[in-house]
């Protein structure tokens, strides 16, 4: 079964076409790479389908189920940035539990609340601590859970921030370049462990790059973006050795 299933995605800001007609299907455990070179609209995608950002036509289905009128938080779909975005005078263990607290209040609620108060009985409270301790255990930083983000280094933050993405058992994750703010070693380093992650939890995911290499390593198929286009959606055997045009081969660097 599709988990994410995306049908005609266009998206215009003002009077320029960034989305030209995206159809894709993810399946359910899927690793889909997203790649292209830098402005092709990875990111713009990304998000229309994290509901971020809405799409000028086309329409996203998450788990059968058009969510094209929900909001973000409604969506059941874990989504981590490069930035990492973390509150800084938030604990780890605080960060983690973030989108756990904030599900459960309505949008007036939740901006003055969010990291100051856990509305709730102690049975929810308790839920929650066991939730975050598992997410922390999985990614090896629960021994990080009292720190702030400034007292953690580049890869441990990644880790919080994918802690986050997984303490709420989403339908997929979506990784907009999660990497490209860690030096080359840990970059390779992290790349073995999200693969890892993605075996382990045999769950869904939609994995932006501009890395190709990255892609290839990791990925069950890849989707080549260009010019605001799915050029070609693959395996990456199949797109390495059989790229449907020239623009594929030159972005992966296919053998002409
Ligand atoms: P990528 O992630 O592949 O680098 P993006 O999705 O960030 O590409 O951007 C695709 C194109 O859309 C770029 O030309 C970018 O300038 C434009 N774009 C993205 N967001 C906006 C926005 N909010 N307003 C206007 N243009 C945007
Ligand atoms: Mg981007």
């Amino acid at each position: 079964m599709a988990t994410v299933t995306l049908r005609g995605i266009r998206k215009s800001f003002k009077e320029t076409d960034v989305l030209r007609g995206v159809d894709l299907q993810v399946g359910d455990g899927e690793f889909v790479s997203l790649v292209g070179p830098s402005g092709c609209g990875k990111s713009t995608l990304l998000r229309i389908i994290a509901g971020l950002e809405g799409q000028s036509a086309g329409s996203v289905e998450i788990a059968g189920a058009a969510v094209d009128g929900l909001r973000a938080a409604d969506r059941n779909l874990s989504m981590v940035f490069q930035s990492y975005a973390l509150y800084p005078h938030l604990t780890v263990a605080e960060n983690i539990a973030v989108p756990l607290r904030m599900r459960r209040l309505s949008t007036a609620q939740r901006l003055p609340l969010v990291g100051r108060f856990m509305p709730g009985t102690t049975a929810r409270l308790r839920e929650i601590e066991d939730r975050v301790q598992d997410a922390a255990g999985t990614l090896e930083i629960d021994r990080l859970l009292d720190r702030k983000p400034g007292q953690l280094s580049g890869g441990q933050r990644q880790r919080v921030a994918l802690g986050r993405a997984l303490v709420r058992s989403p339908a997929a994750f979506l990784l907009d370049e999660p990497l490209s703010n860690l030096d080359a070693k840990l970059r390779v380093h992290t790349r073995t462990e999200i693969a890892e992650l993605h075996r382990r939890l045999d769950a869904t995911f939609i994995y932006v790059t501009h890395d190709q290499v990255e892609a290839m390593t990791m990925s069950d198929r890849i989707a080549v973006m260009m010019g605001g286009e799915i050029l070609q959606c693959d395996t990456p055997a199949r797109i390495y050795e059989d790229p449907v045009d020239l623009r594929v081969a030159e972005f992966i660097g296919s053998p002409k």
